[in-house]
């Protein structure tokens, strides 16, 4: 039956309760343990029920029980003080504006770009395909999207002016279940956006706020959707609504759904939805943030604007885009990326070329890493890369990795020199952190240490948290986990019809008194969740050598619908676990989302961690555990192979590779086994006469101490802020003063660089040294190069020196940069340097050229380099 009409109904709050609307409403209470707290009195059935969703409780509690705590004067007291935190929340968000020299707080979705203190508002957007932020919201699928949701909320608490861009999805990602042989089962729950944290964008005259986006042959229109995070908007696209027609309707109804095509539609609205949106809305970004490279169409759009909006040329679009996107990449594979055939891309697209003036092969270069190869697909990491003005990988060894992925993109260039750079991933503290160990640490710490960085003193008072407490708080998180996983386990087996024993058997799962080792993650087959069930019986005498000494498991995660080796690890794992009949003992969760997350990272004893070196870009979820006081134990890749792993944890190995995944796994899972036996278990049993591990305990401060300051989105937050906002910023504003004059004086400089580049020469270079030289004795160097039209003032000179490899290569090159010493009688310009080897053995010496120019983002934005 199709209804004639539809309302919005909302719930009738009796006045009092009118500030619950508000508190439902921002998602700041997923991160005020008061507010959350408010939630769970209110009603702590309908709470679970709702999953945890605020505003569908708000929607469906008895008017009796809304009665009944209009007039709990308990309640009351908690409401207000919830709610002027609330307020004082908002308000105090001081960070961002100390940091830029700025006055008083303002909002950034007013729209405006107003003048504050004589300096214009600047703003930031930030793109993702999936944002994890609370269980309620279920449009995200892992890493990935817990990350986005975690940068918004730390962008909040900073109090950055920050938006960010989505999709909102009509089916969220799936629920996880497991059939009777072990083989994951997919549901798809519909979102009720009605009933969910979410605010419809309207016109003043009320109707809905659309956007419109062109696709081949027709227009799909989206309307757009706004989730509170704090003081960050978070702008969610959606295009199931009329006059679209029904394939239109679900671009937006999976994430990551259906065929190539499908993920085409996506990405345009992603992308150019995604801007529009942000006009729509009156928002004008100062700079654009790709978190991964799915957004990336976004730059075609924005370079038409410019085109079409400020009259500009494409090279002084591009340039303006360029100098204001950053991009951040996520996967140490060139797999893990998007590539579209060139006539799929151009079948979608290429609309764009014609705006641009570009021709079908010059415009399908902006998106190929190979630009000779005319087979070659379109990248949208290529693109994304070649676009942006600041490009990072999410840890340190990522950053490397991510520099040899696409070196390729800056011809001549030495690979530490691949304008590649690292900010390694944190986590949100406030929103992993249990609520016991939080008030703890509020308590002895003070209240701020959710956003102190390393260097603050309050991080040692985290030594005079008596052991005990610290202790006894642990182990209530642990018990409440195994209460939690074998609750959550009933539910699960009731739904697939498990027998009666099976559901009352799983009351009686894990023991709250046991050393726990937690795993849990995205069941893909690099991160062999299995493999410490690779020597069947070893893991088992390891388990229950000793009656007082036994060690259990707790697994959790979801394969990718379409992964079926990921599915089939699950299932081997299912079946691994009755055959050696260790069901009471390794268990696994169905359905890991936030919410389960949670209670692991803080119940556990142990987080474990196996992927296969370098392929685990960063990892978070060890982060999450080592707030709460869990030593890692891990394969050194990602983040921890820059964490203290001594202190915080155990490493598994010493960060070696392998060619041969079979010897890998047999030496990765011998090395676990032996860090289980000789460490980890005899320290965990420890105890002394109180019963309390202190070496156990000892390790659990120092993963607190050493990791919360360091693995935080709060400090992640700064860095993108001071490393890449903030200059991207300032480069806006330089590019835009007096109608784009600095852009298009940079875009023509660009122009002639090229023209005249390939024949600057290097005509002379003369170094006077011995043939035998000692340390620290300088040699003089003079070169002569033909500038070919340019001037001193555009390019720069440097010596390059290093030693040589066994290839003849300069490894670890300095540069140093040469003196400009005038012309000689052939109008050749003349510079000198002297050179200093601080080491010995064999030394090498270049001497290379490099565009110059206050205006650029570097010296490798054009990429262009001329060696000797
Ligand atoms: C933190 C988290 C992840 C990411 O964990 P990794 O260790 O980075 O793989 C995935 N899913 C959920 C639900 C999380 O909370």
């Amino acid at each position: 039956m199709q209804p004639i009409r539809t309302f919005n109904v909302s719930p009738f709050l009796p006045d009092q309760l009118q500030p619950l609307r508000k508190l439902a409403y921002n998602l700041h209470w997923d991160w005020n343990v008061e507010t959350k707290d408010l939630f769970r009195r209110l009603d702590r059935d309908l709470w679970e029920s709702s999953r945890h969703n605020p505003v569908l409780m708000l929607g469906t509690i008895s008017q009796a029980r809304l009665q009944e705590v209009a007039e709990d004067e308990g309640f009351l007291a908690q409401m207000e003080r919830a709610s002027r935190q609330l307020d004082e929340y908002l308000k105090e968000r001081t960070w961002y504006r100390k940091q830029r020299g700025l006055g008083s707080s303002q909002s950034v979705a007013s729209g405006e770009t107003q003048e504050v203190n004589g300096k214009p508002q600047e703003c930031f957007a930030y793109f993702c395909a999936e944002f994890g932020l609370v269980d309620c919201l279920p449009i995200y699928s892992g890493g990935l999207g817990v990350l986005a949701g975690d940068h918004l909320k730390s962008a909040s608490d900073l109090g950055l002016p920050l938006v960010a861009v989505g999709l909102l999805y009509q089916e969220g990602y799936f629920a996880q279940y497991l059939n009777a042989d072990g083989w994951q089962q997919e549901r798809y729950p519909i979102n009720d956006f009605y009933n969910m944290p979410l605010h419809l964008e309207r016109n003043p005259d009320g109707s809905e706020l659309r956007i419109e986006v062109d696709y081949p042959g027709r227009t799909v229109y989206a309307r757009i959707w706004r989730v509170q995070v704090g003081t960050v908007p978070l702008y969610l696209l959606d295009t199931n609504i009329e006059p679209n027609n029904p394939y239109d309707h679900d671009i937006t109804d999976h994430l990551y759904g259906g065929d190539l095509d499908m993920r085409i539609h996506q990405e345009m609205m992603l992308g150019i939805g995604g801007v529009r949106a942000l006009q729509a809305l009156g928002i004008k970004p100062t700079v654009y943030h790709l978190n991964e490279g799915h957004s990336a169409f976004l730059i075609l759009e924005r370079i038409r604007k410019l085109i079409q909006d400020e009259g500009l040329s494409f090279a002084e679009a591009k340039q303006v885009a360029q100098a204001t996107q950053l991009f951040t990449t996520h996967t140490p594979v060139s797999a893990g990326f998007d590539l579209f055939p060139p006539d799929k891309a151009m079948y979608y697209v290429g609309h764009y070329a014609n705006i641009f003036g570009l021709s079908r092969e010059e415009f399908l270069a902006l998106g190929r890493e190979d630009i000779s190869n005319l087979a070659s697909p379109f990248s949208m990491a290529a693109l994304a890369i070649k676009t942006a003005s600041f490009i990072n990988g999410v840890s340190q060894l990522h950053g490397e990795v991510s520099r040899v992925m696409f070196q390729g993109l800056w011809e001549n260039l030495p690979l530490v020199e691949v304008p590649i750079t690292a900010i390694t991933n944190g986590v949100h503290a406030r929103s992993v952190v249990a609520k016991p160990n939080q008030e703890l640490y509020d308590r002895y710490l003070g209240p701020s240490w959710s956003e102190k960085g390393a260097e603050d003193p309050l991080w040692d008072r985290v030594a005079s948290i008596p052991d005990e407490e610290l202790w006894r708080n642990h182990e209530r998180c642990r018990s409440e986990m195994v209460v939690y996983v074998r609750e959550h386990l009933q539910k699960h087996l009731r739904d697939r019809g498990a027998s009666p024993a099976e559901v009352a058997h799983a009351q009686e799962v894990l023991d709250p008194g046991v050393l726990t080792i937690g795993f849990a993650r995205r069941f893909a087959t690099y991160k062999r969740a299995n493999l410490f069930m690779r020597d069947i019986e070893r893991i088992k005498k390891i388990m229950r050598a000793n009656k007082d000494r036994q060690l259990q498991f707790v697994i959790a995660g979801k394969a990718h619908p379409k992964d079926m080796p990921g599915k089939d690890l699950i299932r081997q794992i299912i079946h691994q676990i009755r055959e050696a009949g260790i069901g009471d003992q390794v268990v696994f969760v169905p359905d890991y989302d936030i919410y389960l997350a949670r209670f692991m990272v803080a119940g556990c004893d142990i987080w474990l961690n196996t992927p296969r070196r370098p392929r685990e870009a960063s990892g978070t979820s060890g982060m999450k555990a080592s707030m709460n006081g869990l030593p890692n134990v891990s394969i050194l890749d990602g983040w921890w192979d820059e964490a203290d792993y001594v202190r915080t944890g155990w490493p598994i190995g010493h960060g070696e590779t392998y060619d041969d995944p079979d010897y890998e796994d047999e030496v990765e899972a011998n090395a676990l086994y032996d860090l289980l036996e000789k460490e980890v278990v005899p320290l965990f049993y420890n105890r002394d006469s109180e019963e309390i591990p202190r070496g156990w305990v000892a390790k659990m401060k120092d993963a607190i101490k050493l990791n919360t300051p360091y693995f935080n989105t709060a400090r992640m937050l700064r860095d993108y802020s001071v490393r890449g906002y903030f200059p991207a910023s300032d480069r806006y504003f330089t590019m835009t003063t007096n109608a784009y004059t600095p852009a298009k004086e940079l875009a023509s400089w660009k122009r002639r660089l090229f023209e005249r580049w390939y024949d600057i020469k290097i005509e002379d270079v003369d170094i006077t040294a011995p043939p035998e030289l000692m340390v620290n004795q300088a040699v003089a160097v003079k070169t002569l190069i033909n500038l070919a039209g340019l001037t001193p003032d555009d390019i720069q000179v440097e010596l390059y020196q290093g030693s040589v490899n066994a290839d003849g290569q300069i490894v670890n090159g300095l540069p140093t940069v040469m003196n400009y010493q005038g012309t000689d009688e052939h109008q050749r310009s003349i510079y000198t340097a002297d050179v200093i080897y601080s080491s010995s053995g064999l030394q090498g010496l270049s001497l290379r050229v490099l565009p110059k120019h206050e205006n650029l983002s570097s010296p490798y934005e054009p990429g262009l380099v001329l060696w000797a």
